[in-house]
């Protein structure tokens, strides 16, 4: 369990801080708007009312003790960068930052933060991923060109051995893991038989993936 901050509760700093804390995490929130601070005050950890490009406001926040710091103000690219600014002048190390524009993205780049998210581009990639693979309920990325895939199996796959479903791949493709119901099997052999509803994590290359994901569904 880790401790992270959320600065700016809109809908999407709303949406990573509920996921934190559903993970298992403490989160405080800050948003300079009372109304919203309130209005999510039971679900943080702690919910601070400030304007978070005043670098004192930031003093008593509890920085130090957070895994990362997540800026997810958008819109108001001045405050989102002071706020940055702020944070460096702390001392903050892991800050991540939500970026509404290609110039935010440049400045935020310059100013050395660890990671900058792009919503709706990174979710329509995700989303284009999604319809060309509709079998595919979750992948992600793991550098090097390689991917995680999360697949779920169907009746006419009921029965059959991992090797049999891997042999159809062209190119290395690796089982996981396999979930069934609340068991979870690791370091699997060929021989494993799957049931209908496990759930399999295949890692690969898109291309070994692409030859054999669709022969899944
Ligand atoms: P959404 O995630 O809903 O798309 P957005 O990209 O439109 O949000 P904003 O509305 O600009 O982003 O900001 C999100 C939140 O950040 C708002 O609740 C706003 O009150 C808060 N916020 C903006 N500027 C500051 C600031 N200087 N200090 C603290 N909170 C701020």
């Amino acid at each position: 369990m880790a401790h992270f901050t959320v600065i700016g509760l809109g809908r999407f700093g709303i949406a990573a801080s509920m996921e934190l804390i559903y993970l298992g995490h403490t989160v405080t929130g800050v948003d300079r708007d009372a109304k919203i601070a309130e209005k999510y005050v039971d679900d943080f950890t702690q919910v601070i009312i400030c304007d978070s490009t005043d670098e004192n406001a930031l003093k008593e926040l509890d920085l130090i003790n957070s895994e990362a710091v997540l800026v997810a103000i958008g819109e108001d690219m001045e405050s989102s960068l002071l706020c940055i600014l702020a944070l460096k002048k702390l001392g903050v190390k892991e800050i991540w930052v939500k970026a509404s524009s290609r110039a935010h993205h440049t400045i935020v780049s310059k100013l050395g933060v660890a990671r900058i998210i792009h919503p709706e581009e990174e979710m329509g990639v995700r989303v284009a991923q999604a319809l060309n693979y509709p079998m595919v309920n979750d992948y992600l990325s793991i550098g090097h060109g390689l991917y995680v895939v999360e697949i779920h199996i169907k009746s006419h796959l009921d029965g059959q051995s991992l090797g049999d479903v891997l042999s159809a791949s062209k190119g290395r493709v690796e089982a996981v893991m396999i979930k069934r119901e609340q068991e979870t099997f690791l370091q699997l052999k060929h021989d494993f038989v799957f049931q209908t509803h496990d759930v399999l994590l295949l890692s690969g290359t898109r291309t070994s993936l692409k030859s054999l994901v669709p022969r899944l569904v």
